[in-house]
This record gives structure tokens, sequence and C-alpha cells, in this order.
């Protein structure tokens, strides 16, 4: 079994029935926990079902409100509150106490014993209906937790870990993270960068501009500001979802993929290249590339950053140098000429086929932080 925390993205309306279900898993708790100090009190000996019991036929029915909001929610809450007897029975936790507003704000939510499926960055839930989270996720599970922190909400869960291999269409593949383009693969592929972030890029400019001789910390610069902030989360987003895509379907469909572990920081000493890079987000790539091939069934290898991919011929092995405003590979030896980002992306995928012999080498995801081929002789 493996859990998952994920924080929710959330309109004011979805925040709203957030806090009043966890309003009503309170309320049922607190409820649930004086009738049962009172029950004992006058000699009974008082379960969680039971309570369950008198709530729905006798206390329910004189709050209108609740009719409102998921049933599955009081459920819980009982079984939370016999579950807490039931540790302060066995003498391993305190007696059960009242849930205070806003400390314990949470409250569980199940699909009547079917399955509650989580995949991507979309979820529909039962009774609440679609939420969003800032991470895609992929899990099957019973059961929901929704819990509030720092005003935020998250949603967690536990569910049995089981990856999926998928069926690969290619054995390697070379992946070449470009300047110009986002992506270029060894089959000949190439992913070109998201277009509309060039059109917020250029609107971000402009307000940065006209915001210049604003008095900082006014009202209008604040205004400003805030337009401004929420355009770079726009950007932002815009560039995660383009590498998400992107690292999806490597994963998914290729049984090798061959990476270049950048040396960024060398190269974002290159002013001109640092935005680019940056912009790009190779650590990101490489990041979700680790946990995707865990996912789908493949493996990903990281080249040494001092194998020069883009200055070796891809057919005949020459070395030449290649400044960065040449576009194209044109051998003097063999006389090809290739794109230079192909070039590349062959490059890294005939390192693998290179070194087949060393299969060590070619370690899982999971283990391939750090791991270079080259290193493995
Ligand atoms: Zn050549």
């Amino acid at each position: 079994m493996k859990s998952i925390r994920s924080k929710l993205k959330l309109n004011n309306k979805q925040k709203t029935l957030m806090a009043q279900h966890a309003g009503y898993s309170r309320w049922c708790y607190n409820w649930g926990l004086s009738l049962w100090n009172q029950a004992y009190k006058d000699g009974y000996k008082p379960n969680a079902r039971k309570l369950r019991e008198v709530f729905t036929n006798h206390t329910k029915p004189l709050h209108p409100w609740m009719k409102d909001l998921s049933s599955r929610v009081y459920q819980y809450a009982f079984i939370n509150l016999g579950e807490a007897f039931k540790r302060f029975f066995q003498g391993i936790a305190a007696h059960p106490r009242f849930k205070k507003k806003s400390k314990s704000d949470s409250f569980t939510i199940d699909n009547c014993g079917k399955p509650i499926e989580l995949n991507g960055w979309n979820h529909k839930l039962p009774f609440i209906g679609w939420v969003k989270t800032y991470e895609p996720i992929e899990a099957t599970t019973k059961k929901i937790t929704i819990s509030r922190q720092a005003g935020s909400w998250y949603l967690s869960c536990s569910y049995e870990f089981t990856p999926t291999p998928t069926p690969k269409t290619t054995d390697v593949v070379g992946v070449d993270l470009g300047i110009k383009t986002l992506a270029t693969l060894s089959d000949g592929k190439v992913v070109t960068s998201v277009k509309s972030y060039h059109k917020f890029e250029a609107k971000l400019s402009r307000l940065q501009y006209l915001n210049r001789n604003k008095n900082i910390g006014s009202a209008n610069w604040r205004a400003a500001q805030l337009k401004i902030a929420s355009l770079h989360l726009r950007v932002a987003n815009i560039r995660k979802d383009a590498l998400h895509k992107l690292t999806t379907y490597l994963a998914k469909n290729h049984g090798t993929i061959v990476i270049e572990d950048l040396n960024v920081s060398g190269m974002l000493a290159n002013h001109k290249l640092a935005k680019s890079i940056a912009d790009q987000g190779f650590y990101e790539f490489r990041r979700q590339l680790e946990y995707k091939t865990h996912w789908y069934g493949s493996e990903l290898v990281v080249v040494d950053r001092f194998f020069p991919s883009s200055k070796t011929c891809s057919r005949c092995g020459h070395v030449q140098d290649m400044p960065l405003n040449v576009r194209t590979y044109d051998c003097p030896n063999c006389e090809i000429s290739i794109d230079r980002d192909l070039n590349a992306s062959i490059n890294l995928r005939k390192r693998v086929r290179n070194s087949e012999v060393s299969s060590e080498c070619k370690t899982h995801s999971r283990d391939a932080v750090g791991l270079t081929v080259d290193a493995c002789g």
C-alpha cells in the first residue's frame, strides 16, 4: 500500500463545499462523543454502530441542512469516533476529545464500495464532483480524506501500487532537449515549444514595462503586481503541461529513454542560453521521467554530460566544433547534412545500442539518478 497527498486547486464554491463537509463531519463526531460520554455516565455501553443508528433515525431528520451534504461523511465520522475509543481502550491513545473548528477540518468520503479512480489532474469525486490537483496523480482507492491545512485543501488516500507497464512501440529512443524546440527524438519526431507561452511572455514584459513608474506599494502598483503574478503562474502552468505531455508520451511508448545529463549550472553562465534553459525546465523533465518510467515499465538512461552528443557525427563518428548558432551538422568526412538536434538525439540513442554488453548500466529509473553510461564503461 502506498499513500498520496496532493494539494487541491479549488474555486470558491468548492472551498465552501469542502468547509461544509468538514463542518458536518466535526458536528457528527462531537455529537457522537457527547452522547457517548452521557450514555457511559448513565451506565450504558455505547458503540459507534448504535450511535449511528440513533443519529440516522432521530437526529438527522431534525437538521435539514444535512440533506444537502454527502451522507458518507457522517458514516466515517462515527467510524473514526469508534476507532478513537478503541485506541483509548487499548491504552494507546488518550480519551477522544471534541474537535475544534479550523483546527482539524477534515472529512472522509467513499463511493459506496465502488473504487474511486484518480488519474491525471482532474478527478471526479463522489458527491463533490470534479476537482483539480496541482500534480497528476494515479491511484485506485476506496476512500478519500480531504483536509485543510494553512488555508489550503488537500486530498489524501492510500492505494495498492502496481506499476502498469504499457506496450512499447520503440525499443530505444534518444531525446535531445533543445533551445529552438522543446525536444527532438532520435526517430525524427520533433516536439515544438508551446506557442501560447510566447504570447503570454510578451504580455508579461509589457505589464512589467507599464508598471515601471508606479509608486511601489500604491494601490495601482499592487493591482499590477497581482496581474503580473497571475500571468507568471499561467506561463509556468503552460510549461508544466507541455512537459507532462512529453514525458508521459516518452515513458509510455519507449522501452529505454536516453537523455543527456545537462550541466545546467555551467550553461546558465551563458546568459542568452540561461533563459531558454530555465524556460524548458530540464530538471523538471528529468524528475518527471524518473517516476513515469517507473509507472509505465520503461527505463531511463542518463548519459554523461561530457559526451559530445552535438559535436559527434551520428553516422561516422567524426568530431567537430559546433557553435550554438550552427543549426545543421555538416560532416566533412561522410558528407551527411543533418539537423543539429536530431544528430544529437541519434548519438544519445547509440550510447545505449553501443553499450548493450553493459546491460547492468541500463538501470531502472529509480536508481538512475547520477548514473552515467560512461561510468560503467
Ligand atoms: Zn560523418
